[in-house]
């Protein structure tokens, strides 16, 4: 089977069929900027290249098993299966103001183990393929579409650590970038690390309009290393250096989840100040979503508000997140892992 992604393997069908470029377009169309089915694609071709099309070309390599819509907000929790029987998560946003967006994973399980992360307990199985990487966008799509809706954004923030699977992660944010293929600007994509800094260097050379966001959550070293391992490899000195390369082109995003005695003292605020200071960022202060198996509690959130409050007085550009699909355990990693255990029980 060829891949839809295999550009070349893709135009070798096409000569064989003798199928003009402008009916490729047509077909590409259809699938990634229509949202349409594989078979309303097909129709678009010439009817005898139909059947070798259909034949010799992988489409979705992904089978979307679950699908679970918040009763509260406009989250759509989604759980794909592997050719390989892993399964992973990507979560829809439907925001009342702005775009609908994708949140979508780049690896089965992860190898970075963050404390308050579901994820980080399941250990990492393998990388995510490009083409599963996008497989969850173009599904996803097609699920929207009869809500009128299209997918305007997609943020790498999922289960995995993109930087850590870069080849792939390159090659799906090429091809939703591709005029062919999704299209998306730039900055209609969001790559989210923990903070990598070599693959954040090739990350904002290969991709400069691509946006980066940072998960810092502290900026205390000791409290970093605490709830993240990869802190102690790359400590915050070298990051932040990292980091004033990486916003010479534009704001990175700091994602900065609150935990109620972790991150969010006095000392907590004044250390982040203090590591920001002088960094053009745009601060994502965000909610902890409690799940059963870590002892973590969220901050409250009028404390929340206070916090975000003093970093806006202070002159940061801060936004006070609010937490989407929590009855749909919508956090990274936390359906797959009920899944499993349901699965080994
Ligand atoms: S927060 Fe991200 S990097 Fe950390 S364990 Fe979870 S998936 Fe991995």
């Amino acid at each position: 089977m060829v891949s839809i992604y295999d550009t070349e393997a893709m135009d070798a069908v096409r000569r064989r069929n003798t199928v003009q470029p402008h009916r490729m377009k047509l077909f590409r169309n259809a699938l990634f900027k229509k949202a349409c089915g594989w078979g309303e694609a097909l129709a678009t071709l010439p009817e005898r290249a139909q059947a070798d099309f259909d034949q010799s070309i992988g489409f979705e390599c992904l089978e979307m098993a679950e699908r679970h819509d918040s009763k509260i907000d406009g989250a759509s929790k989604l759980i794909f299966k592997t050719p390989d029987q892993h399964l992973v998560e990507s979560v829809v946003l439907r925001p009342k103001t702005g775009r609908t967006s994708i949140c979508i994973s780049s690896q089965v399980g992860c190898a970075c183990y963050c404390s308050f992360c579901a994820t980080g307990k399941m250990g990492f199985t393998r990388n995510l393929t490009a083409a599963e990487i996008l497989d969850q966008v173009t599904q996803a799509n097609r699920m929207v579409k009869p809500e009128g809706r299209t997918i305007r954004n997609v943020v790498f923030m999922g289960m995995g650590e993109p930087m850590l699977n870069l080849e792939h992660v390159f090659g799906a944010v090429s091809f939703l970038k591709a005029g062919p293929f999704h299209n998306l600007s730039g900055a209609r994509i969001t790559v989210s690390t923990v903070g990598i800094p070599h693959a954040m260097d090739r990350f904002t050379q290969e991709f400069p309009d691509v946006k980066l966001a940072l998960s810092l959550h502290s900026a205390r070293q000791e409290v970093r290393e605490k709830l993240m391992p990869q802190a102690r490899k790359y400590p915050l000195d070298q990051l932040r250096e990292t980091l004033v390369a990486a916003s010479a082109r534009g704001k990175v995003m700091i994602e900065y989840l609150m935990l109620a005695g972790v991150n969010d003292r006095e000392e907590d605020l004044k250390a982040l100040e203090g590591y920001l200071r002088g960094i053009p960022v745009h601060i994502n202060i965000i909610p902890f979503n409690e799940y059963a198996g870590s002892n973590l509690r969220g901050t409250p959130p009028p404390e929340r508000k206070q916090f975000a409050n003093r970093l806006k007085e202070a002159g940061f550009d801060t936004t006070l997140r609010y937490s989407l699909g929590s009855d749909i355990a919508a956090a990274c990693g936390q359906l797959v892992q009920h899944k499993r255990k349901e699965a080994f029980a």
